[in-house]
């Protein structure tokens, strides 16, 4: 539910942004999302998803989800919700995007969704980076370009959490030496691999089975990176068939070592869930470490 004040300033400020005028008829709350508030409203114009959040708290936040989705809408791989607008309507700040109808999955719904992932991942460019910081749930993503994925993962993913960490009382400081530690061993773990375009989130929750029985992909956190960060994140929280794996294996393989380097790639998320989360998470990530 949408108060009726609300419904009728961000109808306004969605009919501005979009230069046609939308009436937001009913707007119904759709589950499953952990950090926003998400509806499918009933336009005048037909139904749209909408994100809502605090303007004040996040005011970055959807524009740089409005790009991530349009970076891989780009690549042209796999099914992403077209984002329509974003801006702010009292006190709010709003995405608005396509809606996508939920479908059941056809025969080879896996392999199909494996071959457009590696599709997304051979997109690539000169460095790792995104043009601009962005967020993963409401922590903030740093993107600084580097030419070196170690170097990009230690300076931009696993010492700026670690850090934030440590400073909220999370993160102890031997967790802290020990990440350090790790961060300097990372270039022997990862040898060169090209910049790939990344979901950046992409956990179960973060896709589903659209109109035409094929995934489609939403709520990213989009940089390039290395591609076993999309394959650690699917494993850590399960949910994706064996059948993903062996298919994005036999189409795009990883470089020799790659089980060896999934704990490591799960790191990020892991820290991200211990800031978000605490508990379990944390231990996950000196479990981990221990292995450095
Ligand atoms: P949050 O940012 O709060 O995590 P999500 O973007 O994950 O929210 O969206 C919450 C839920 O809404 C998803 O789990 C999915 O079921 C559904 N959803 C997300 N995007 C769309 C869309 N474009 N069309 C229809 N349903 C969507």
């Amino acid at each position: 539910m949408i108060d009726e004040s609300l419904q009728i300033l961000l109808g306004g400020a969605i009919s501005e942004k979009l230069q046609v005028k939308i009436h937001i008829n009913e707007a119904k709350n759709v589950g499953g999302g952990e950090i926003n508030e998400t509806f499918r409203i009933n336009t005048n114009e037909g139904y749209f998803f909408l994100k809502l959040n605090d303007a004040t708290r996040y005011p970055e936040m959807f524009r740089q989800e409005f790009a991530g989705l349009e970076a891989l809408r780009k690549a042209r791989a796999l099914a992403v919700p077209r984002p329509l607008a974003t801006g702010t309507a009292g006190g709010k700040t709003f995405l608005l995007m396509e809606f996508i109808q939920k479908g059941n999955a056809i025969g080879d719904f896996w392999e199909d969704f494996a071959a457009g992932l590696a599709r997304q991942h051979m997109q690539t460019q000169d460095t790792f980076g995104f043009p601009t910081p962005n967020y993963i749930g409401t922590i903030k993503q740093y993107n600084t370009p580097y030419s070196n994925w170690s170097v990009f993962y230690a300076f931009n993913r696993l010492m700026p959490l670690t850090k934030l960490g440590y400073d909220e009382g999370i993160i102890e400081s031997s967790v802290v030496k020990q990440m350090e530690r790790l961060c300097r061993h990372l270039p022997k773990l990862f040898p060169q691999e090209k910049p790939a375009l990344l979901h950046g989130d992409l956990w179960s929750g973060n896709f589903l089975i659209g109109p035409d029985g094929k995934a489609c992909i939403y709520d990213p956190a989009v940089y390039y990176g290395h591609r076993e960060m999309d394959l650690g994140m699917a494993r850590l929280f399960g949910g994706f068939d064996t059948r993903f794996y062996y298919a994005y294996q036999s189409i795009y393989p990883l470089a020799p070592g790659w089980q060896q380097r999934i704990g490591v790639c799960q790191l990020y998320p892991l820290l991200v869930h211990t800031l978000l989360f605490g508990g379990n998470y944390y231990s996950s990530v000196r479990e981990i470490l221990a292995a450095y």
